[in-house]
């Protein structure tokens, strides 16, 4: 077994990248050491690259990890989410935070708020703990991090988004109260977009509406199980009568706004219909506020609710989405599986053009 572990430290935008190495850790009480297969560059990921998000810093970014496991705590058996004791060998991904689950926020059931909150690819590097982000040979798993078995059928390139695009989508989709029968509008078709489109799709939604400025990007949706594509134009009330055309003239019983645009947010509150939910995501970002009428969702009887990241349950049921339906859709597809390790600045440099949706990162092996 290697004794040291290749690193892309990012210490600030625009500033090279550096490659050190870090010795393996002696692990405590419910650790685990996973050698990290294949990471993917988030959104989150570029954004902080670029500046664009503030990281502390020196960190190993990348949180979109898949691994094997290579040495658990002798001190104390670890088990995946299922409760099945974790050996040697196996394939795993993991929650991108742990979470200490007895602060006033994990008894609250919002465990990604937690106030003793390690997230992965996010932590400025310690000498106790350097090896927490995804560009890197291996990953040091926290005590209390969520650990899922991955089966062998699903390939990494489509795995690693589950612990954060994936993850937030069945999030999302479980604080809109689900998609069965419902008319769905999708309002952005980046990664997440095109994963509430596919996982509205398996699971009943009777509409699947994605709107987006791009019409390259709607033309991939379809590939995802959108029923309807919408093409943004200036004039939101052309988007207001195309929606209720489809609709009966009601508007959508589940809105999920992905995109974090002032503008899409104002106009998806008036294409939920009465009654309905609109689910925020994609403003993670500041943004000018939302002209929002009180009146109006008081008297349509509107659930407007925000949501970020997610809880252990949604990546076990972005897993199990993406082991059930992920070969029906083209997620690999999305996924520029090219660079190793040592070229982490031209993945990063390739991500940032944003012709895919994700770039892979290799450990050498
Ligand atoms: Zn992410
Ligand atoms: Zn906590």
């Amino acid at each position: 077994m290697a004794k040291t572990s290749l690193a892309a430290v990012f210490h600030e935008a625009g500033q090279p990248l550096t490659f050190p190495q870090y010795e393996l850790p002696t692990l405590g009480p419910g650790e685990v050491l996973v050698r990290i297969t294949c990471s993917t560059l988030c959104g989150s990921d570029v954004h902080t690259f670029l500046g664009h998000r503030s990281t502390p810093v020196p960190t190993v970014l990348g949180h979109e990890i898949m691994g094997v496991v290579e040495g658990l705590s002798t001190e104390q058996a670890v088990s995946d989410y299922e409760g099945r004791p974790l050996q040697v060998g196996d394939r795993i991904t993991w929650s991108i935070a742990a979470s200490c689950d007895d602060c006033f926020f994990c008894d609250n059931e919002v465990p990604q708020k937690c106030e003793h909150l390690f997230k992965y690819g996010h932590e400025k590097i310690v000498p106790e703990h350097p090896l927490s982000g995804g560009l890197a040979d291996y990953c040091h798993l926290a005590a209390g991090t969520a650990i899922f078995s991955v089966p062998d059928s699903l390939p990494d390139v489509v795995a690693c988004p589950a612990n954060c695009a994936t993850a937030t989508v069945a999030g999302a989709i479980r604080v809109g109260g689900g998609c069965e029968g419902k008319s769905v509008l999708i309002q952005g078709a980046g990664m997440l977009g095109l994963t509430v489109t596919a996982m509205a799709q398996s699971r009943g939604a009777h509409e699947v509406i994605v709107c987006d400025v791009d019409a390259e990007r709607l033309r991939r949706a379809s590939q995802f199980g959108a029923t309807q594509t919408l093409l943004v134009s200036e004039d939101e009330q052309e988007l207001i009568a195309s929606v209720g055309d489809l609709t009966e003239g009601r508007g959508v019983d589940l809105a999920v706004e992905l995109s974090g645009a002032t503008s899409a947010v104002q106009t998806g509150v008036k294409l939920t219909r009465i009654g309905g939910r609109y689910v925020l995501i994609g403003s993670t970002f500041p943004t000018p506020p939302v002209d929002l009428d009180p009146e109006s969702v008081v008297r349509r009887c509107l659930t407007i609710v925000g949501n970020h990241n997610y809880r252990p349950e949604d990546l076990a049921a972005a897993i199990a989405f993406l082991v059930e339906h992920g070969g029906r859709f083209p997620f690999a597809d999305l996924v520029n599986d090219g660079f190793s390790l040592p070229d982490s600045e031209a993945a990063f440099a390739r991500a940032v053009k944003g012709q895919d949706l994700r770039v892979a990162v290799r450990p050498e092996t």
